[in-house]
């Protein structure tokens, strides 16, 4: 018996692709999704999210129909859990590498042996988390939960070729534990990534000199390190790009990340200025859990043993989505004390999703 996912939920984006399809093959319940991604300029599948779903079918041995670019439908049909191994997958130009490794990070937890993942496409891309937001904000929290992963940036890629390569390796667990994030304690410190690729070292001095002089004058004691590499340097990217992620380590060992992509035309300055005010607005909502974090915890929660509870500087659409895509597909009992567009708390019953 398929579930049945309307794709129009919500935010109505890759999201709930990405999710249903890595809830389906951790389950090993096949799910149907319909209106994939239709409140998007560009509807259907992107070649991002066909390799998202290519992969997760690997891992999950799924039978799979609809998988074409445009597509509004799929069908998923896991037939068993991956054994472990070696796997590479190709988001095509610059598609999101982050956001392929979203949807596959649960079924690599999982699987009953280690896996190592290699993908190939964009590693900083707009309305996706950059590699070191994977490494610095989600990861620590999911190894709170007991899970194993390890994220490697090979080589940066931009829009418009790519060419990054990324790489996961994950050691399965039995079964992840909950979490609880919901006191605001100091922030410790702040750091930082200053980082381009073929383009000239002022530009990382610029953003972050500009984000040292805001943090500065609020009294935050600052480290950001500058990275500007050029074509010689095999971490350097096809295409020029530049960007800066900023990480604010709360008392606790808890971190809020913000990173800003530069872009053709707008000057440094404005990017370094546009990330410190968006973290310090983040800081001053007094939550242990940021904007994007809140949305990409959700599955994992779900997925623990016990009740996970978190409590989120913002209450997205993408977090709302998320939850409601959970219960769909879970049944799982979720609590949102808060409204959209300010902080909340969320519990979440997880299932307690045992490795046979
Ligand atoms: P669509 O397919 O609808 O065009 P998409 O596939 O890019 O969109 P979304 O549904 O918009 O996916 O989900 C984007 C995901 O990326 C969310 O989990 C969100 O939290 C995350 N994200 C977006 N921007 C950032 C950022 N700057 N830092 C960290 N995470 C981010």
């Amino acid at each position: 018996m398929f579930v049945e996912i309307d794709g129009s939920i919500g935010e109505g984006g890759g999201q709930i692709l990405r999710n249903a399809v890595a809830l389906s093959a951790v389950l090993l319940k096949p799910v149907r999704i319909k209106n994939i991604r239709v409140k998007r300029s560009n509807p259907g599948l992107r070649p991002q999210h066909l390799t998202a779903v290519k992969a997760v079918a690997a891992l999950s041995s799924a039978e799979v129909t609809g998988l074409s670019v445009g597509s509004l439908e799929i069908s998923f049909n896991p037939l068993r859990r991956l054994q472990g191994g070696s796997l590479k997958f190709d988001a095509g130009t610059a598609g999101s590498t982050t956001l392929i490794l979203q949807s596959l990070m649960p079924a690599m937890c999982y699987a009953s042996k280690p896996v190592e993942v290699e993908l190939r496409g964009g590693t900083n891309n707009p309305m996706a988390p950059p590699v070191e937001y994977l490494q610095e904000v989600l990861l620590p929290v999911i190894e709170k939960m007991g899970g194993k992963f390890k994220i490697e940036l090979v080589k940066r890629g931009f829009y418009p070729r790519g060419g990054g390569v990324v790489k996961a390796y994950s050691i399965p667990v039995d079964t992840l534990k909950p979490i609880r994030l919901v006191e605001f304690k100091n922030v410790k410190k702040i750091r930082g990534l200053s980082y381009s690729c073929r383009l000239p070292g002022h530009i990382v001095e610029r953003m972050a000199n500009t984000v040292e002089n805001i943090l500065g004058r609020e009294g935050y004691d600052i480290d950001i390190r500058r990275e500007a590499l050029q074509p010689n340097n095999p971490k350097c990217s096809l295409d020029p790009g530049c960007g800066i992620i900023l990480l604010a380590e709360l008392e606790g060992g808890i971190v809020i990340g913000v990173d800003k992509l530069g872009e053709k035309g707008v000057p440094s300055e404005k990017i370094g200025e546009e990330a410190a005010k968006e973290l310090l607005g983040e800081i001053s909502r007094e939550a242990p859990v940021d904007k994007h974090l809140g949305d990409q915890l959700v599955i994992w929660a779900c997925l623990a043993e016990g009740t996970s509870q978190y409590r989120v500087t913002n209450l997205t659409k993408h977090t709302t989505t998320s939850i409601e895509l959970c219960r769909i597909i879970t049944n799982t009992y979720v609590e949102v004390d808060g409204v959209e567009g300010e902080p909340a708390t969320i519990t979440i019953e997880g299932i307690g999703l045992r490795r046979e």
